[in-house]
């Protein structure tokens, strides 16, 4: 099955590989240290961390954005959650958790998010401690401009957590010119490992926030300042899964290797989304498409399930659906990463073409 969904993507055959090498005992081997610590400093590097420190969770993407707000919150803190789509909304849950006070700012969920209409927002009720946003919201697909909306919560002192899980390594992304405290990012989106782990880029501020906090934080896996000084120490607070690692870092090191990643984004991007609408599709935003994923409305007469059940069965490619208010309403097609390549991109299109085409015809007749 030809994995053309917007996570998991999928793996080069050398991340796989590296994934069953020999490994060592992750906590005794001081080589495994210089090794994490070695893969970390790549991640900062590649999206030009300058104050931030890179860390690699063992634990799904969804763990970074819970640990990013278990080590923020504190009880009945304010924090702002920047809602114009389901991860943008999911953040209140993360919140609310941890006993903070969820204050929602929602906008249309057809386009990006306007940073005026946050400042004017801001303008009347800053009194946040941090703030929570989305890079691509991947049901939508939206794509914000997380760097500029960081930019203004930090003009009133409120520090941002962003989860780019389904964005950064496809659309660029530079922490030193945004304002972000603790970004989110997973394996198995664009930089296609196989899922599994979490990367979360923390800043200088958090980790004074966190260690100024009155009360401790209410976790211990989701506690990220467990993690801060594991080099020093040469102690984790658990575990590293060393085989997932191993493969996290070659698949970093396949990105590294490929200058043409971010424009190669772009451009399959671009044609993807003529040619949805070259054959009588229409996208499911008004502006504002991510690179890595395009979200398609299901045409008149058909279900999604029959669009990707025949995607799956006479075509042997696996798109996606969608969920919440999305469920049943769009198919998506994950172009990020390993998948991001023309051929494997036009292949799912022809065959999209082949399927709407043919019942198109059929169903008009009858
Ligand atoms: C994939 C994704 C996550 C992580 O979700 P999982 O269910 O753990 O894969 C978080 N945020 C966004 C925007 C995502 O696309």
């Amino acid at each position: 099955m030809k994995l053309m969904t917007p996570g998991p993507t999928q793996v080069r055959a050398n991340v796989r590989a590296a994934r069953s090498k020999m490994f060592c005992n992750p906590d005794l081997d001081p080589a495994f240290y210089d090794f994490y610590k070695e893969t970390c400093d790549l991640l900062e590097k590649a999206l030009g961390a300058t104050d931030h420190r890179a860390f690699i969770l063992g634990g799904e993407g969804i763990l970074g954005l819970e640990a990013a707000c278990a080590s923020l919150t504190e009880p009945g803190d304010r924090v702002l959650v920047i809602d114009n789509g389901i991860f943008g909304k999911g953040f209140q849950d993360f919140v609310e958790i941890y006993g903070g006070e969820a204050v929602l700012f929602t906008t249309d969920y057809l386009e990006p998010v306007d940073p005026e209409a946050l400042r004017a927002f801001l303008s009347k009720d800053s009194d946040f401690k941090y703030a929570t946003m989305v890079h691509c919201d991947t049901p939508s697909g939206v794509l914000n401009d997380i760097e500029a909306l960081s930019r203004i919560c930090d003009e009133y002192g409120i520090m941002v957590v962003a989860d780019s899980v389904s964005a950064m390594f496809g659309e660029r992304l530079n922490l030193s010119a945004a304002k972000i405290d603790i970004l989110c990012g997973g394996s198995q989106k664009a930089l296609s490992a196989p899922p599994g782990l979490t990367m979360v880029w923390v800043s200088q501020r958090a980790f004074q926030a966190m260690e100024e906090r009155q009360v401790p934080i209410r976790s211990f896996y989701a506690n990220l300042l467990t993690m801060k000084d594991y080099y020093q120490d040469q102690w984790f607070p658990y575990t590293m899964p060393v085989s997932d690692i191993m493969g996290l870092r070659m698949a970093l090191d396949n990105f590294y290797a490929d200058p043409d990643v971010y424009d190669r984004h772009e451009r399959v991007a671009r044609a993807t989304r003529k040619a949805v609408k070259e054959m009588g599709l229409s996208l499911y935003l008004r502006r504002g498409m991510s690179n890595t994923v395009t979200v398609i409305r299901v045409p008149e007469g058909w279900t999604d399930q029959e669009i990707i059940g025949k995607m799956r069965k006479d075509y042997g490619i696996q798109i996606a659906g969608c969920f919440d208010y999305l469920a049943g309403k769009v198919i998506r097609i994950g172009h990020m990463g390993e998948s991001c390549n023309m051929e494997d991109v036009q292949q799912t299109l022809r065959a999209l073409g082949d399927i709407i085409g043919e019942s198109g015809n059929s169903r008009q007749a009858g």
